[in-house]
């Protein structure tokens, strides 16, 4: 994925942007009147949107998003095949941005794989332990979880619990023990790779077991601390949430520097894959503008589904559940399980493995 230059606050290239933060733009170059932009790329200001579709065109934002809510909900009813990979999948779901749906993403693109018959694993790496809470998991303090793996090099087996309400869904918890390891890895021995060395253990031994782990997705904190670095390094994939709102790319372009600098020096493989546009708002052109912005600039890397904004998926931490199993039939829910399946079909397959489901 390269960032291509735009006006949507998206960090130009950094000798004309001195005085501002690293890379970024200063306060001064807005994020609507940044340099003057071409045509075809400028990115519009926030009034602009509503001419984004003429006022008579019958393909409103909401139409189009009830249109895709009942396909989804008559493809949710068919019969789902999914293929296995072959060889298990490590994302990382990272941004440094909190509140954009890293862990609302992570649970239930596990959940909705884990339904239709795929195994995965959550590696809660956020020590608020939100993604623990709601796969229903217990993470009290000193339960053992992602700290014992990173701190004391503990074989993930184990630390695994299985959620309680998806079959074929394990998590590693995280517990509030984790605030305090981004300090004490700072001295401690490889400690960017320390994740990734219990993961490939992890992996490597149960290699040739047909019930091996497909999906592994690392729940990351809202920083690009060390342990987020440890979550880019154990992963080979990256699956990056953006909120559909207005600040939707600022720090991105952070994030997008942070990739490369692993790639160069820790992980080369890691592979910037897959973007999910969440909590869009049919209601509003800003989010549809904001979409089709994010579109533009990353081409098929985003998900052709996003995830509507739902009162449902919300609640169902609450439940500590994911929505798929609070309410299935839910906006939301529909939305993940479209994503989950653009997922895995864009997998490589493994011999004689499809997985074959009537919901
Ligand atoms: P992050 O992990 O990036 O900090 P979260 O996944 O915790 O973000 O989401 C932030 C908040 O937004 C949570 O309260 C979550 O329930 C809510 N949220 C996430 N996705 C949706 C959605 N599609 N609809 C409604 N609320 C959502
Ligand atoms: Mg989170």
């Amino acid at each position: 994925m390269t960032a291509r230059q735009c006006t949507l606050g998206w960090p130009g290239p950094p000798p004309t942007a001195p005085s501002g933060p690293v890379g970024w733009p200063d306060a001064s170059e807005s994020y609507v009147t940044a340099s003057p932009a071409p045509a075809s790329g400028a990115y519009p200001t926030p009034g602009a949107y509503i001419d984004v579709m003429s006022s008579d065109d019958a393909t409103t934002p909401l139409a189009a998003a009830t249109a895709a809510q009942v396909r989804a909900l008559q493809r949710s009813r068919a019969p789902v095949q999914l293929h296995r990979p072959a060889r298990p999948r490590v994302f990382a779901v990272a941004n440094q941005k909190g509140g954009v749906g890293k862990t609302t993403t992570t649970v239930n693109m596990a959940a909705a794989l884990a339904q239709h018959g795929l195994r995965v694993l959550v590696i809660d790496l956020d020590p608020q332990g939100n993604a623990s809470t709601a796969l229903g998991v217990e993470h009290g303090e000193g339960t053992p979880g992602v700290y014992d793996a990173l701190i004391d090099g503990v074989a993930l087996g184990g630390l695994v619990s299985p959620c309680p309400d998806v079959p074929g869904l394990l998590v590693v918890p995280a517990t509030i023990d984790l605030a305090g390891a981004e300090i004490e890895l700072v001295s401690l021995v490889s400690r960017e790779t320390r994740l990734r060395s219990v993961v490939h253990a992890y992996l490597e031994a149960q290699a040739d077991d047909p019930d091996r782990v497909d999906y592994v997705f690392i729940d990351c904190p809202p920083s690009l601390g060390l342990l987020t670095i440890n979550g880019l390094v154990a992963a080979a994939e990256m699956l990056i949430p953006i909120q559909c709102e207005y600040y939707a790319l600022e720090g991105l372009g952070q994030l997008l520097r942070n990739i490369d600098l692993v790639r160069a020096h820790l992980n080369p493989e890691l592979d910037a894959s897959t973007i999910l546009l969440t909590m869009q708002d049919a209601r509003t052109r800003l989010s549809a503008g904001v979409a089709a912005e994010v579109r533009e600039h990353f081409g098929d890397t985003v998900l052709a589904t996003g995830i509507p904004r739902s009162v449902r998926v919300s609640e169902a931490p609450s439940y500590q559940q994911t929505v798929m199993t609070y309410d299935p039939t839910s906006p939301g829910a529909l939305g993940y399980l479209e994503a989950a399946r653009e997922l895995a079909a864009s997998a490589v397959p493994g011999p004689s493995s499809t997985v074959e489901e009537s919901a």
